[in-house]
C-alpha cells in the first residue's frame, strides 16, 4: 500500500497525531514541528476565511536550489506527502511551485501531478497571495510519504560542494561529511563560518537549504558574498522596499570592494542594512538573503580590511587587485602570447620583449598558459621595472 493510501486508511485526526507522535518537522528556514506548522496554518486560514490550498515549495530565498535534487530523485514521493498533507488538513488544493527557470522540469511532472489532481507552478511563490494557505518544504513531503510508507528517518538533506542531495543523520558532523583539511570558511546553509565549526552536526549548523560548501585559500569571501546576493537580486520580486534596495545596496557594497574603491564604511553600513532586512521583510528571501554578508563581515574581517585598505585580495580572485606582467628577463620573443590574447593587448614582434598593455588587460590568464617560457606573472605584489618599449631579447637594463 503506498504512503497516500495508508494515511487515508486513517481519520484526519489520526493523521496529525501520527505527524506529532513521529516528530516530523517542517524543512527548511522556518524548520519547526510540522504538527504546529500545520495547526497554525489552520488558524491563519480560519481568520482569512478562504478555501485552503496546500502550497509545496523551495523557500523563496533559496538561490542555490540544490534540494530540487530531493524532488528530481523522486517526484511521486513529493505529490505523495503534498497530497497527504492536503488531506490531514482537510483540503482537495494542492500545487507545487518550483523556480520560475525550471518550467521545463514543471511540465515534465504534469502527468504525475494529475494523477495526485495538483497543479504544479513555475513561479516565484507570492507571500501575499498565499495568505491563509498552508505552505510546506518540498523536503517536508519527502518526509511526509516516507513517514506514511514506515520508512521515515529524520535527517537533515545536504548536498556537499555541489555534490548529490543526500540526508544526514541529524548528529552527523560536518567534518564527517566535507573533506574540511585547508578550508578558509565553510558555508553552512546561508551563513558563513569558522572552520572549526566543522566540529558542529548538520542538526547544530542550522542548514535550511542544503548547502555545505568549503571555502579554500583559493576562495575570496567578499566576492563570493557578491555572488550570493546578486544571485538574491536576480531571483527577489522587488515588491518589497528593504528587500529590493537592500540587496542592491549590500551587493553594490561587496562589488566596490572587490573593485578597489571599498571604504571602511561600508562594514557598518552593511550591519545596518542586512539586520533591517532580516526584521522587516514578510518572506525567506529578505530574511536569510543578507546573512551571508552579515556573517561574512563579522567573521573574516580581516579579508575586507585586506581589500579595503591594503588593496589586496588575499585570495588572488579579485581581479582589479591582480596584476599580470612579462618578465623581461625570461622572454623570448616568441610572440605565442599574442596570438592566444582575445584582448589584443599584448605588444612584441618576434625577437623582442613582449608587452602588456594593463588597461584593456581583463587578466583572463590565457598568456600565461600559453607561453613556453614561464615568462608572464601574475600577482597581488609589486609589478618591477619593465621596458616602456619595444627592446630587443637580452638587451633590457633597469637602469
Ligand atoms: S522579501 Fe523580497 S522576495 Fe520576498 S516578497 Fe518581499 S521583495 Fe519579494
Ligand atoms: S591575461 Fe588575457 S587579456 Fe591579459 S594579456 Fe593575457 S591573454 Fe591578454
Ligand atoms: S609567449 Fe612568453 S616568451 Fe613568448 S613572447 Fe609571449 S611572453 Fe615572451
Amino acid at each position: 500500500m503506498g504512503a497516500l493510501e495508508q494515511a487515508k486508511t486513517m481519520s484526519r485526526e489520526d493523521v496529525l497525531n501520527k505527524i506529532e507522535a513521529l516528530k516530523l518537522q517542517e524543512a527548511g528556514i522556518h524548520a519547526g514541528p510540522l504538527r504546529a506548522h500545520l495547526d497554525a496554518a489552520l488558524a491563519e486560514n480560519a481568520e482569512e476565511g478562504t478555501e485552503l490550498t496546500v502550497a509545496a515549495a523551495l523557500n523563496n530565498g533559496d538561490t542555490d536550489q540544490v534540494l530540487l535534487g530531493v524532488l528530481r530523485g523522486g517526484p511521486e514521493k513529493i505529490f505523495e506527502g503534498l497530497a497527504i498533507a492536503a488531506y490531514a488538513l482537510g483540503t482537495e488544493k494542492k500545487v507545487l511551485y518550483l523556480p520560475e527557470a525550471d518550467a521545463e522540469l514543471a511540465k515534465s511532472l504534469e502527468n504525475t501531478a494529475a494523477k495526485y489532481q495538483a497543479e504544479v507552478k513555475a513561479e516565484f511563490l507570492n507571500i501575499r497571495e498565499n495568505k491563509g494557505n498552508a505552505l510546506i518544504h518540498i523536503v517536508t513531503c519527502a518526509d511526509l510519504a516516507d513517514a506514511f510508507a514506515d520508512q521515515y528517518t529524520p535527517g537533515v538533506y545536504v548536498s556537499v560542494n555541489g555534490g548529490e542531495v543526500k540526508k544526514a543523520a541529524p548528529d552527523t558532523k560536518i567534518a564527517d561529511l566535507a573533506d574540511t583539511e585547508g578550508a578558509k570558511a565553510l558555508l553552512l546553509g546561508y551563513r558563513l563560518h569558522q572552520p572549526e565549526d566543522a566540529q558542529l552536526t548538520v542538526a547544530e549548523a542550522g542548514i535550511a537549504n542544503g548547502v555545505v560548501r568549503v571555502l579554500t585559500e583559493k576562495d575570496c569571501i567578499v566576492a563570493e558574498t557578491e555572488k550570493k546576493l546578486t544571485a538574491s537580486r536576480k531571483q527577489s520580486c522587488g515588491k518589497c522596499v528593504f528587500c529590493r534596495e537592500g540587496l542592491i545596496q549590500l551587493q553594490y557594497m561587496q562589488k566596490e570592494i572587490t573593485e578597489g574603491r571599498g571604504k571602511a564604511e561600508y562594514l557598518d553600513l552593511t550591519k545596518e542594512i542586512g539586520e533591517a532586512m532580516c526584521y522587516s521583510t514578510p518572506c525567506t528571501m529578505g530574511q536569510v538573503s543578507a546573512e551571508v554578508a552579515l556573517t561574512a563581515t563579522e567573521l573574516f574581517g580581516k579579508e575586507y580590511e585586506a581589500h579595503i585598505k591594503k588593496k589586496n585580495c588575499p585570495a588572488g580572485v579579485c581581479s582589479s587587485f591582480v596584476n599580470i606582467y612579462i618578465d623581461p628577463k625570461l622572454c623570448s620573443g616568441c610572440e605565442e602570447c599574442v596570438d592566444v590574447c582575445p584582448k589584443d593587448c599584448i605588444e612584441g614582434k618576434a625577437k623582442y620583449i613582449h608587452m602588456i598593455d594593463d588597461f584593456d588587460c581583463t587578466k583572463c590568464g590565457k598568456c600565461i598558459e600559453a607561453c613556453p617560457e614561464d615568462a608572464i606573472v601574475q600577482t597581488t605584489g609589486k609589478v618591477p621595472k619593465l621596458p616602456n618599449r619595444l627592446t630587443k631579447v637580452g638587451k633590457f637594463r633597469k637602469h
